[in-house]
């Protein structure tokens, strides 16, 4: 690109800045910020997907709040916006609420968050979609990437782990979205807890004990208001139970909402007791109330036990 003869010396400097400008931008592919890592601080740097805006707060905000406190990058990724998760608002106005409620959850956790624009129960495991999840292992430099199992309820949920599990060796290969460099090493993949047992039911390779930042949890939970008043509060997707504005009800349903969130995280617990006794040691493992689980993707990097305890904030 050369400039026009006519451009004075001030206007040439801008006029360069704007050609390097123009050619970030096309280089950057359309929907990823720019390169955010931030070099190697000897810190580690998690990604975590989840179909939904409120999927990795649920199953992960835990053990994020706890890699946070060390000093560990995470980052949350909504693959969907959420724009169809509501009783009465739906499109865009859904989708830029929940995106708000997650970059605030994130505030809370010590984290960062980031939702694709993709409409809510329209995922599909395209080739565009996997070079869209390369990229972003990619850019984030991550150590660890952890999504859902390909088998769950919800298709952008198995979608979505589809994709993981797609980038899982792609992300190494030099001309495989060759705009954005591979990964010197595979990561660590790691799959989200759930309950569903057809081919294979969830069984943890690691499990962290949360309750020092269940707390923390609850509050990220807390801001994640559009599903509390609509999926939480009546089970379905029919109705809105409005949360109250006065002080008195309104400290209830925090508080119903803290409870809901604490005892899924004891199912958790409860369920992968042998898994708790065998990482903390029995007298430690029986004491966790709460907890979250983990299970590792065959495809990605392959650490020991011992290791895989190093990565995850498995405190000793
Ligand atoms: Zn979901």
């Amino acid at each position: 690109m050369k400039p026009p003869k006519c451009f004075s010396r001030v206007s040439m400097a801008l006029f360069a800045r704007v050609a390097v400008a123009l050619t970030l931008l096309a280089l950057t592919p359309v929907g990823l910020k720019a390169q955010t890592t931030s070099g190697d601080d000897g810190k580690l740097r998690i990604i975590v997907f989840g179909a939904h805006p409120d999927d990795c707060e649920l199953k992960a905000g835990g053990t994020a709040a706890l890699w946070a406190a060390q000093g560990h990058h995470v980052k949350f990724v909504s693959v969907t916006n959420g724009d169809i998760g509501h009783a009465e608002m739906s499109g865009g106005a859904l989708a830029q609420r929940r995106t708000a409620e997650v970059q605030e959850a994130a505030k809370v956790l010590g984290i960062e968050s980031e939702v694709l624009d993709i409409h809510d129960g329209e995922l599909m495991p395209t080739l565009e979609n996997r070079k869209l999840f390369v990229r972003l292992i990619r850019q984030w430099n991550a150590d660890i990437v952890i999504g859902h199992r390909p088998n769950d309820y919800h298709p952008d949920h198995r979608y979505t782990g589809v994709l993981m599990q797609d980038a899982a060796f792609m992300v190494t290969v030099k001309f495989f979205c060759p705009d954005v460099p591979q990964m010197a090493k595979n990561p660590v993949f790691l799959y989200l807890s759930d309950g569903f047992q057809k081919p294979n039911p969830f069984t943890p390779d690691v499990i962290v004990a949360i309750d020092q930042v269940v707390e923390k949890k609850a509050d990220a939970i807390w801001k994640i208001q559009s599903q509390i008043e609509s999926l939480w509060a009546t089970g379905n997707f029919e109705n809105v139970v409005p949360v109250p504005t006065d002080p008195e009800g309104r400290a209830q349903r925090r508080r119903q909402v803290r409870e809901r969130t604490v005892r899924r995280d004891e199912g958790v617990a409860t369920k992968y007791r042998a898994k708790l006794n065998e990482l903390y040691g029995s007298e430690k493992g029986n004491a966790v109330q709460c907890a979250e689980a983990f299970e590792l993707c065959e495809y990605g990097r392959q650490p020991s036990a011992d290791e895989l305890k190093t990565l995850v904030p498995v405190a000793q």
